[in-house]
Formats: structure tokens, sequence, C-alpha cells
């Protein structure tokens, strides 16, 4: 703004032969607190202020003690004129002096008046009053003007307040492009997090950070009245205005450390009265800075809020938020375009096993590890989010249940090669369903069936993938809610007395191997028979159930022992009569260990008959043929068959063929011969497979056959009906 546009302060003249006392009286008069001074041909020739009229005054009263003659004549009573005490060498501006500059000069020389000289006359009078007031005005100005642009800003969403910004803010200061630019941690060589951008022929990225430019204090802005080549050769105009801009959100859940954006709000082409009033244009720049911080301040930390509310904190996947809006969503779509839409429900078996022996730790590691399977496995479209603690939900659009089962399928055995501590692998179970638009009220109710579905595939065993089908909503009174319920409660009670007895026969089978470590000769023995039993249960074609029936049978049928005294057990001799009856104690020992265990029932019989005898001269209950347990007589062949190929204190190793011949001798009396003909058979299988004789057989190739490295019966062994006979041969 020019001073001569300005309204200046009214011009009084007075000649240079007034007196001082015509001059103070004109003052009044006008109210002014200065006077030009003219000479004879009404030329400026100098200025007279209150406070030359004072100092006169002053002087005069003090009796001009101390000061120049023409005061002290003034002292005695002789008129003084005007010329003699007003300022000679007055500083002044020409019209058409901006108030910026005004303002400067007054300050540089410590005045409170300016006169405006055009050839040598007085066209008017700036005073340091007016120029605050002027100031003042401009100010409020430009502050209401700024506050405009956050009353435009009413978006709360980061990406839309960022574009307000680049459309509004440019309007305040009449600049033509303008581009706002956010780095991650304010990093200018990482890419921009945020940009937005009005018409700005660079877009950014033309830019060193803001505080490289230097010279004007960052709070302010940096504006320049040329602008770079790299912005000028796209089309950048000068002058140029950088406001930089620091936005500081939430804590991250990552790292803990609050969000940090960095960059600038750049705007060119700005308008030329920029430049003549600087001052304003970087005092609206401060303002317009504290608003756009303040207001993508409250954006980030919204968008950060809402983010995580809609993501996982643990995976990093959807979290149930995320999916029930978007499980409403994918539903309705389906809907309304008949368009297929399946969802399915991943769900960690044996997770609280996991968690149990491996810790919590591990446990939220393979919760990760599971949604980084999936997150690998899953198109681009599907939704993955984490429906409960060990539960996933695929949200899978455009998806018909059968293609779904191909993903989950592939995502099962993607999750089975994730090795966790203690050679466990990971296992999950997957239940499917698709949406039938036609008849499904809610989504709810594909989400029910999908649940049905996983019920399925825990039941049948766990790691496995179910399409939900018209025979498993049977199982329920479907739509009825707390049945729902109740099958959830059914399935978790499953899996926890299943736990449980996993649990137990791992104690139980550490107490056998640590009791069998103490004894040189039997170390191993329960784990050969366990191998020995299983091979010919397998040959004698029993279904799997009674194969983990026999294989947990002889994991356990020699912890009785633990009650036989060491001197007894560990003997290196024969014993004496009285010694073996002892140790014939053993089997009812492990009843009565055992008995409680009522999911064991079927495993304590064998291992209460196992020492039975074919011709009833076993112990402890002399039973004879089929009434001895098929199980027992199993694990009464494979316990003599490892006791006579292993070297035992008394007696060294025999071969394979040998203890057969021996075997087949004791049939009748000691053994039931359909299951010694099915040890011979297996051996001779082995045989063949390794391309030999049966004599040519070990003991070894027989225990690699058998391949019993996990000495843990299969899960699905839980399941065998109590009741179920396992004494028929
Ligand atoms: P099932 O095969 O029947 O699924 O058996 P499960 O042991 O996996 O049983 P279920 O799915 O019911 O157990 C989920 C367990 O997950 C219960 C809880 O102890 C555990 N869990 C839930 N959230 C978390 C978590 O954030 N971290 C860890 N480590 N464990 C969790
Ligand atoms: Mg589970």
């Amino acid at each position: 703004m020019s001073a001569s546009a300005n309204s200046p302060h009214q011009i009084v003249q007075i000649g240079c032969h007034a007196s001082v006392q015509d001059a103070a009286a004109r003052m009044f008069s006008h109210n002014v607190g200065c006077l030009i001074v003219v000479d004879d041909q009404n030329r400026f020739v100098g200025l007279v202020t209150e406070r030359d009229i004072a100092r006169h005054v002053a002087v005069a009263l003090d009796g001009g003690a101390g000061l120049g003659p023409q005061t002290r004549q003034d002292a005695f009573g002789v008129p003084v004129c005007v010329a003699q005490i007003m300022t000679e060498h007055v500083v002044s501006c020409p019209p058409g002096t901006t108030s910026s500059e005004a303002r400067r000069i007054m300050t540089e020389h410590r005045i409170r008046h300016l006169p405006i000289v055009d050839q040598g006359i007085v066209v008017g009078i700036l005073s340091a009053r007016d120029i605050m007031g002027q100031q003042l005005l401009e100010d409020r100005a430009a502050a209401e003007e700024v506050a405009m642009l956050s009353k435009c800003l009413k978006s709360i969403d980061l990406g839309e307040a960022a574009e307000i910004v680049a459309t509004e803010a440019p309007k305040l200061f009449e600049a033509q492009n303008c581009v706002l630019c956010l780095y991650p941690q304010g990093d200018y060589s990482r890419e921009p997090e945020l940009v937005s951008s009005n018409r700005c022929p660079c877009v950014a990225g033309h830019l060193k950070s803001p505080e490289a430019i230097g010279e004007i204090p960052a709070e302010e802005g940096y504006f320049e009245a040329q602008v770079p080549a790299e912005c000028r050769d796209p089309g950048g105009q000068p002058p140029r205005l950088i406001l930089p801009l620091q936005i500081v959100g939430l804590p991250e859940a990552v790292s803990g450390r609050e969000k940090r954006l960095g960059g600038y709000l750049c705007m060119c082409g700005l308008a030329p009265s920029s430049i003549s009033n600087r001052e304003l244009t970087l005092y609206k720049a401060k303002l317009t800075r504290e608003i756009v911080v303040a207001h993508l301040t409250n954006a980030t930390r919204y968008q950060q809020a809402r983010l995580t509310s809609l993501t996982d904190p643990l995976t990093g996947v959807g979290s149930r938020r995320l999916y029930e809006d978007k499980l409403q969503e994918e539903y309705d779509r389906a809907k309304r375009y008949s368009r297929p839409f399946s969802v399915a429900i991943i769900d960690l078996d044996h997770f609280k096993m996991i968690n149990d022996v491996l810790g919590h730790a591990v446990g939220d590691d393979t919760i990760r590890k599971l949604a980084d399977c999936v997150r690998q496995e899953k198109r681009n479209p599907d939704i993955l989010a984490r429906y409960g603690g060990d539960e996933f939900v695929l949200l899978l659009p455009e998806t018909r249940a059968v293609d779904a089962a191909v993903l989950l399928e592939r995502i099962r055995t993607k999750a089975q090669l994730v090795c966790l501590e203690q050679g466990m692998a990971l296992s999950v179970s997957c239940g499917i369903a698709e949406s039938r638009t036609e008849t499904d009220e809610a989504p709810g109710d594909v989400m029910r069936r999908a649940d049905l579905a996983l019920y399925e595939a825990k039941n049948a065993g766990r790691n496995c993938v179910k399409i939900w089908n018209e025979g498993m909503s049977r199982l329920i009174n479907t739509g009825d809610l707390e049945i729902d319920r109740i099958k959830r409660l059914q399935r978790r009670i499953m899996g926890l007395s299943e736990k449980a007895e996993k649990v137990f026969m791992e104690s139980i089978w550490s107490l056998v191997q640590a009791l069998e470590a103490k004894d040189t000769y039997a170390r191993k023995h329960s784990e050969n028979v366990v191998a020995y039993a299983v091979g010919i249960a397998r040959t004698m074609e029993l279904g799997p159930k009674y194969v983990d029936l026999i294989h947990r049978s002889a994991m356990i049928h020699d912890i009785g022992k633990i009650g036989i005294p060491d001197a007894i057990l560990f003997k290196p001799d024969h014993l004496t009569p009285h010694e073996r009856r002892i140790v014939e104690q053993h089997p009812m020992i492990a009843v009565r260990i055992l008995e409680k265990m009522s999911f064991l029932e079927n495993e304590i019989a064998i291992v209460r008959h196992h020492h039975e005898k074919w011709n009833g001269q076993g112990y402890p209950d002399g039973l004879a043929r089929t009434a001895i347990p098929l199980g027992a007589r199993i694990v009464a062949v494979a316990d003599t068959f490892d006791a006579l190929t292993s070297s035992r204190a008394y007696h060294t190793s025999r071969p394979v063929a040998e203890v057969l011949r021996l075997l087949k001798d004791a049939c009748g009396y000691d053994f039931d011969l359909t299951v010694v003909v099915a040890m011979a058979a297996w051996v001779e299988d082995v045989a063949q497979r390794l391309e030999t004789t049966v004599e040519g057989v070990t003991a070894d190739d027989l225990l690699a056959a058998a391949e019993t490295g996990d000495m843990m019966p299969h899960p699905e062994a839980a399941d065998i009906a109590i009741g179920e006979s396992v004494t028929s041969s």
C-alpha cells in the first residue's frame, strides 16, 4: 500500500518567520503534532513538531541554562521565530512510498512524522500514529482473510483437508500455484506420504527441505522474489512463498513414537503487491501456517485413531470392526448385483496348547505368522481381518465356495510349513460358506454357516478345510442362536479335553522314558514296543483308531514298573520266584496309577492284560485266548520280540528270524497265532522292500520301517467310542 494512497495526515503549514507562540496556537487549533515550515516563496524548509515547542518552553522555564543563544533570548522575553527552533534537515519520502517503507524509514531515523515531498512541495505527511493504525487495520484484514481458510477447512479427513488447503490457501495470497507436500518423519529423501496440488506445474519433488533454504525463520515462512530454475522451467512463477509444516500425530502402535509428518506448503505466482508489502505477506503466511498445521494435525490424529480401530494391533490385518463394516458392504454388493461372495473362517488348531507349552510370546508370534501366510496367499480384493483370538476371517468377493476352498487349502498347506519351536508345526482348520443372496436375510447368516463348516473341520480331526453343506445345517436348529453358541462351546470343550489327554500322554511318556533311562538294557524298550505293536496292528489292517489305541497302550504298558524296587528291576541275573512275583505286580500297579483316567479306559485294559497267555497261564487274571483284549495280545508279542532282539543282562540279542521262530513255537501257549503271523508278515514285507530275505532283516530295519519318529498318536484317536470292542480278534 503506498503512502499517497493513504489519507496522510492533514498538512498544516506555517511561515518560517512566525513566532513559536503562533506555531503552538496553530498546532492546537488544528489538532496536529507537527507543522510544515515554508519560506516566503512557500517552499518547504523544515518541520516544527510538538517536541520542538516543548523543548523551547522547557528551556524558557529553565532560564535558558546550557542552551543555545536564541532560546536564552526568549527566556528574557524576546520573541523567537519558528525558523529558530525547527528541524531543518528533514527526512522525507516521495509520493508513492509504501506504508511498510515509510514505517521502515521512521523506525530507522527514530522519527514520528514523515513528510511526503513532491518537487520541493510537501503534499502530505505521515505520522507514526497513522502508520500504526494503518498496520492494525491491515493486520486485522489479513487475520480475517486467513480465518476464512479455517472456516473452509471443514473436513477432518486428511486427504480432503490437504486438498482444501491446496485450493484455498493460494487465494489468500493471490497465488497462481500451490502444492502441499508432507513426508514421513519429514524425511525428504522418502516418498511423500501426502501430496495435494492446485495446478502446480512442478507438483512438488523439486523442493529441498525448506530449512535448507535458510534465511527467514522457519516459523514465518520463506518468501522469495524469485523461483529457482527447477520450478521456473516447468512453469512456476515468482514470487513464491514456502511455509514449512511440521505435523505431530499420535504415538504409533509399532514404534510407540509419535507419528511425524514434515514438509511444506509452497505457493508461487503471488500478487506483485506481496513483494511491496512483504511484512504483511509474512504476517499472513504465519497465520496461514498456524491454521494449516493445527488442522492437519487434527486430521492426522483422527486418521490414525480411525486406522487403529480398523487395524488389529498384533498382526496389522483388519480388525473385527473392519470385518463388520466390510462384511455388510460386500454382502450388500453381492446381493445387489447377484454376484458370488464367500467367507472363510480360519482357526488355529490347539492354539491354547501352543500358548501353554511355548508361552504367550510364541503364541503371539504364531498368530502373526498365520496372518502373514494368509496375507501372502490371498488376492488383492480379499479382505482379511482378525475375527477372534486365534481366528481370522477372509471375505472373498466374486468367489464361489469351491474356489475359496482351493485358496484356503493353499493357505492351510503353507501354514503347515511354518515351524514353531520344539518341532511343532502350525495347523489350521477352515470353514467356508458362500452367500445365498436370494435366501440369506443378513450377512450374519453366511458367517453362521462358515462357522458351522469350521466346527465340522474341527470335528473331522482338524487341519482341514470344509465347505458348508445342508447336512451341517441339520445338525442344529438353524437360526437358533443359542444352539449355535452351544455348538461353538462344544467344539472348544472337545478341543480342551483332547488337549488334556495329549498333555497327559506327553507327561506319562516322559515318565516312561525317564524310568527306562535308568536301565541300560531296557533303554528305548517302550519306544520299540510301540514300533513293533503298530507294525503288527497295521499289518492286521486294523482301523486307524485301533492302531492309535495300541500305540498309546504300548507307550504306557510298563508304567507300573515305577513301583518295582530298582534292585529287582535292574538285577543283572535271573530273578528268584519271590522277585518274579513282585515284578508280576507291574500291570496292576499300572492299573492303579491310571484307573482314574476314564479316557484311558481301553488302554488300561490292554496294559492290564499284556502279560496274559493264550493258554490262560499268564497274569494277572489268567485270561485265555480271545478273552484277552486283542491289543494286549499284540503288545505281548511286541514286548517279547523287543526283549529277545535286544541285549539283556542275562542274554545277548538274537536275530529277527530266530526270534520269529521262537514266537511261532510259542503260539498256542503264550501267543495268539494270528498276531505272530502278522508280525512275520510284516517282517517279510520289510525284507521285500529292502530286497533281502527275512534272515537279512534286523531289528533296526523294522524300527526304521515303523517310522515311529513321532511317538504321539494321531489326535483323532481320541474319538474312539467308549465301549467299542477291542477284544475280538
Ligand atoms: P481348537 O483347535 O479347537 O481351535 O483349539 P484352540 O486351543 O485353538 O482353542 P481356541 O481356538 O478356542 O483358543 C483360542 C485361544 O487363543 C484362547 C486364548 O488363550 C488364546 N488367545 C486369544 N488371543 C490371544 C492373543 O492375542 N495372543 C495369544 N498368545 N493367545 C491368544
Ligand atoms: Mg483355535
